[in-house]
């Protein structure tokens, strides 16, 4: 068995879901400690003590999330005995966990798909090519780094347990005094994150314009109650902000349903989205490389067909 480091991620003080499935990873490698490190840690560990961790580490760093400050303390707390240190493939999980490696002098398998075990060692399945192959890979350094795709790992529910919470010291080096958190601008959004949402309802370059995202795309999004995602066509053309992009290069979701509206379904888009459990387009194009992958499939223009749709949603969403 692996002792595991599973380091949690914050935001505005509580525990993000995201550490839900790198605890689902843990789970399924050896004995784990979660530890909590940033603004308001010890608050966010209360929450960490049901998920079924050994102990809950936290590092009370205050003065907002950089990667550089939080590094060392990830490092010194891994360095003490675990053989894993495991953090999910978020923005904050691929930040961060490069640069533990590095002082760790840890291999790494990154974004991964499925851990095993195999002859004593752990495997990991990774995609690669946009998801186009799976590679399997095994780390030879004593301790090793991973961060796992989110919508691979089911989200650890709580266990109902209380594990004791232990406060460890914070580290620093040389670095971490040369880089300063200025601020974070966010965007406040009734709607549900991204990532985490059932429903995502994604637009693509067809929109034309942001205008259209907002007088087309939002109605049917907000009907149906899930979250808004684009291509990145859509994006590099300034309709809706990158944070919204799924693909190779923006976020990977796996929603219950993906509704896709005028887009192709490029392979780098597939690579977000294509482990949704439904999916649903409208494009009218019938041979657009997304019915290849649709599971219903609209031929339509979506000038005509998205406002419709929203008002048949509003209609049966009115009855209940
Ligand atoms: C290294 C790399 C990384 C990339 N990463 C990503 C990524 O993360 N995410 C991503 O999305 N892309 C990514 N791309 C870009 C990708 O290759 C495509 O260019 C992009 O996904 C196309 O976006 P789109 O489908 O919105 O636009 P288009 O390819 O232009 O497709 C528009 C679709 O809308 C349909 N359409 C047009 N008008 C209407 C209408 N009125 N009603 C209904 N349908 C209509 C058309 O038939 C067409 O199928 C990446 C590319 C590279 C090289």
């Amino acid at each position: 068995m692996t002792d595991v480091l599973v380091v949690a991620e914050l935001a505005e003080g509580k525990l993000r879901r995201t550490t839900h499935s790198a605890v689902a990873f843990a789970r399924g490698v050896g004995p784990f400690d979660i530890l909590v490190i940033g603004d308001n840690a010890k608050a966010a560990a209360q929450e960490a003590t049901a998920l079924g961790a050994r102990k809950v580490l936290v590092a009370q760093i205050g003065g907002g999330y950089v990667c550089e400050r939080y590094a060392p303390t990830v490092a010194e707390v891994g360095k003490k005995g675990y053989g894993v240190l495991v953090a999910t493939a978020s923005t904050y999980g691929k930040d961060l966990m490069p640069r533990v490696a590095a002082k760790v002098g840890a291999g790494v398998a990154s974004d991964i798909a499925s851990v095993s075990t195999d002859g004593g060692k752990l495997s990991y399945r990774r995609p690669m090519y946009a998801g186009n192959v799976f590679g399997t890979a095994q780390i030879t350094t004593p301790i090793q780094v991973v961060t796992v795709r989110q919508s691979e790992f089911e989200p650890a529910e709580p266990t109902g347990g209380s594990s004791p919470i232990e406060e460890v010291a914070v580290s620093t080096d040389p670095i971490a005094g040369k880089v300063e958190f200025v601020g974070l601008e966010s965007v406040k959004s009734e709607r549900p994150e991204l990532t985490e949402a059932d429903i995502v309802v994604s637009g693509g370059r067809a929109l034309k314009s942001a205008e259209n995202f907002k007088t087309v795309l939002e109605p049917l999004v907000d009907a149906l109650g899930a979250a808004m995602g684009a291509s990145r066509a859509a994006v590099d053309a300034g309709y809706v902000p990158n944070d919204l992009q799924v693909g190779q290069t923006g976020k990977v979701v796996a929603p219950k349903l993906y509704l896709a509206v005028g887009i192709s379904g490029a392979i780098q888009h597939l690579a977000g989205m294509k482990g949704s459990k439904v999916i649903a387009a409208v494009n009218k194009d019938k041979e657009a490389p997304i019915s290849q992958v649709a599971d219903y499939f609209l031929v339509a223009d979506l000038f005509k067909a998205v406002p419709e749709l929203t008002e048949e949603i509003k209609k049966v969403k009115a009855s209940r």
